[in-house]
């Protein structure tokens, strides 16, 4: 009680309202049951208003017996209905608290497993990321690889296609003189021959052979010779088609072979070529000038073009015993027809196979 008073003096409600409970809940353990609920009433407002709630439920109790040894049942069954009251609204509080708490747990620990399953995330977005620039520099290597392997597959290919150009143009030029070669000039021959049978159109070959030429060698030199063979070569290339071919057959022999070309056409083709030979101007020759004879020979049914060519010869050779510098058609049906010589002419029928 002294307590009380010091408590009370020093306005500490709390301190007062917690000595007023224990003597209340004294007086009640010594049988006095009045002075206990004195002091019970005295302590629950302060106990209410100081939120000791567990206290309040208490002194309800305390109440309740006190009011049972006085005998005052009705009263006492009140103050146990609100102790009961109490405590039931205690309990449900904790629960509710301990419910609260256990889903502030929940929650937790579910953000604690979705931020490690972020940071899991984030580690493996970020091990990705240092990889990034390692797969994009060895994607760029074999991007630079690709491109190196195509461009020297290309370049290969441009070699090899240019190396075999060359081997097929030394396997079909003849070096002094730069057009065909004997085996390549019988080849388009054959070719010629092949496409004048299939699509019925004429084509003849020239056969020339200079005049004399042993006597240019021997008076202007070996040297000054192929001068002539490279001029010859030169002067028949640039007035034949390009659709013609001209070869280099023998030492100073050539042949021309001339697509979609008539005997007619030839003969005047040769014309022009033996008379533009007759006034070539070569180096070293001075003022000697050189001739060349021409047999001519055009397609016939039956015949292949080698055995044409055969005839060319015998046409060129006619001309020879002619007077050289002069063309000759060779021609199953009409014979061997020298036409305008520089020579004097000896007309002379041939006839095929003689
Ligand atoms: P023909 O009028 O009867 O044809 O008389 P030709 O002197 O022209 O004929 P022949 O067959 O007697 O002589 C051909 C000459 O051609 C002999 C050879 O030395 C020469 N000759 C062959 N090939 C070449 C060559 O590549 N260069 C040179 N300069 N001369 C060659
Ligand atoms: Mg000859
Ligand atoms: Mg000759």
């Amino acid at each position: 009680m002294k307590a009380e008073q010091q408590f009370s003096d020093l306005h500490d409600e709390k301190q007062r309202a917690a000595v007023l409970r224990n003597l209340a809940d004294v007086t009640l353990l010594l049988n006095q049951p009045r002075q206990a609920i004195a002091y019970y009433q005295e302590a629950v407002p302060l106990l209410l208003d100081a939120g000791l709630n567990s206290a309040v439920v208490h002194a309800y109790r305390g109440l309740s017996q006190a009011y049972e040894q006085l005998n005052e049942y009705i009263t006492a069954l009140k103050m146990q209905r609100t102790y009961s009251d109490l405590l039931q609204a205690e309990l449900a509080q904790i629960s509710n608290e301990s419910t609260q708490r256990l889903r502030e747990e929940l929650d937790l620990r579910h953000y604690i497993d979705s931020n490690t399953k972020l940071e899991q995330l984030s580690a493996s977005q970020k091990g990705l990321l240092e990889q990034r620039p390692h797969l994009l520099k060895l994607q760029l290597w074999v991007l630079i690889l690709a491109v190196t392997l195509a461009l020297l597959l290309g370049y290969m290919l441009w070699r090899g296609s240019g190396t075999a150009r060359l081997l097929h143009s030394l396997a079909t030029t003849d070096e002094l003189t730069e057009v065909f070669n004997r085996r390549a000039i019988m080849e388009a021959g054959r070719q010629e021959w092949l496409r004048a049978r299939r699509y019925l159109q004429p084509v003849t070959c020239l056969a020339f052979d200079v005049d004399h030429f042993k006597s240019v060698n021997d008076s202007f030199g070996h040297a000054t010779g192929d001068e002539v063979l490279k001029a010859l070569s030169v002067t028949i290339t640039d007035m034949m088609r390009q659709t013609d071919s001209l070869g280099r057959i023998g030492g100073e022999e050539f042949l021309l072979v001339a697509g979609n070309t008539d005997l007619l056409q030839a003969q005047a083709l040769a014309e022009r070529i033996r008379q533009k030979v007759e006034t070539m101007v070569i180096n070293g020759l001075g003022e000697r000038r050189v001739t060349i004879s021409i047999g001519v020979a055009g397609y016939q049914q039956n015949l292949s073009f080698e055995q044409t060519v055969q005839l060319a010869d015998k046409a060129l050779y006619h001309a020879k015993r002619s007077g050289r510098n002069r063309s000759t058609i060779y021609h199953s049906g009409m014979g061997q027809v020298p036409v305008h010589t520089g020579e004097q002419p000896q007309l002379k029928l041939v006839e095929a196979g003689s």
